[in-house]
């Protein structure tokens, strides 16, 4: 039997001991699987507790066939049951709600599978096969699983490293001179910063080593191991303004000027690329 449980991000990153619903064939408890409502069950008269019946066919005459079939009458239990249990009416098993402990470890990747051994859909007839927990990454969400409104609910992962996207305003990325205090996915914080003067391009990617996922190990944080991290990819996304006031449009304009004609570059000139349309040479007819 095989299901997926949807695990936020957090729980991935810090383990964690949940729990799971799941419906599942289970051996009816009121008649104990015997499905009779008194306990008595009998053989079945018209297979004689064989469950099954010989039936001859005649493929021709005097050539006969024997065939094996289940019996109609008790269904290949060999038994029949007068009074039916009311709950489980006379199948013997019901579908119930069944709650399953579920540990995730630290780190634990995506799609990891824990076995429930013998937990599968129940019968009287056959011992219950295992269970199979695949564990999936659930969508983020602000409203659910965040009390504590941590940035986390939007890191991405991939593997054992942490992705994630930063804005910062055009005079930030430009001028420098910020910091950002990321609330990682335990509530920890990672600090961001530049100093005055240091320019970040739009797109480039900072690595923060050991700030990423827990990379999983069977001992997980015990004497014998220690947990290791991967790295969180921090990407710079740069906005600029669409609006502004009046008088600083004004202001910024002027400041261009004064100093595009002390030294700036023409970067149309600059490209090297021709002016106007280049004339394309007719070409011979052949
Ligand atoms: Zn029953
Ligand atoms: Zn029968």
């Amino acid at each position: 039997m095989e299901v997926r449980v949807g695990v936020p991000l957090r729980d991935f990153y810090n383990g964690h001991q949940t729990e799971f619903q799941l419906e599942k064939q289970q051996i009816c408890e009121e008649c104990e699987g015997s499905g009779s409502a008194d306990g008595q069950v009998d053989q079945c008269s018209s297979c004689g507790g064989h469950g099954v019946k010989i039936q001859k066919h005649m493929l021709a005459p005097g050539i006969f066939q024997q065939v094996q079939v289940t019996c109609d009458v008790c269904g290949g239990q060999g038994k029949t049951i007068k009074h039916k249990c009311p709950v489980c009416e006379g199948s013997r098993v019901v579908r119930k709600v069944s709650t399953f402990q579920l540990n995730i470890d630290r780190g634990a990747p995506k799609g990891m599978r824990i076995k429930y051994e013998n937990d599968a859909d129940e019968s009287p007839d056959y011992v219950a096969g295992d269970l199979h927990v695949t564990l999936t990454e659930k969508e983020a969400s602000l409203e659910e699983d965040n009390e504590g409104r941590v940035d986390g609910t939007f890191f991405r992962r991939k593997g054992d490293d942490l992705y994630w996207k930063e804005v910062l305003s055009l005079r930030e990325a430009w001028m420098g001179g910020w910091t950002r205090n990321l609330t990682h996915l335990d509530g920890h914080i990672v600090a961001l910063s530049r100093s005055r003067g240091s320019v970040i391009q739009p797109g480039l990617v900072e690595r923060v080593q050991g700030e990423g996922m827990p990379k999983w190990h069977e001992d997980g944080d015990s004497v014998y191991h220690t947990t290791e991290f991967g790295d969180l990819l921090v990407e710079y996304v740069v906005v600029l303004p669409d609006q502004m006031e009046k008088g600083m449009e004004k202001d910024f304009w002027a400041l261009w000027e004064k100093w595009r004609k002390k030294n700036g570059v023409d970067l149309q000139k600059d490209s090297g690329r021709p002016e106007g349309a280049v004339k394309m040479p007719v070409k011979d007819e052949l």
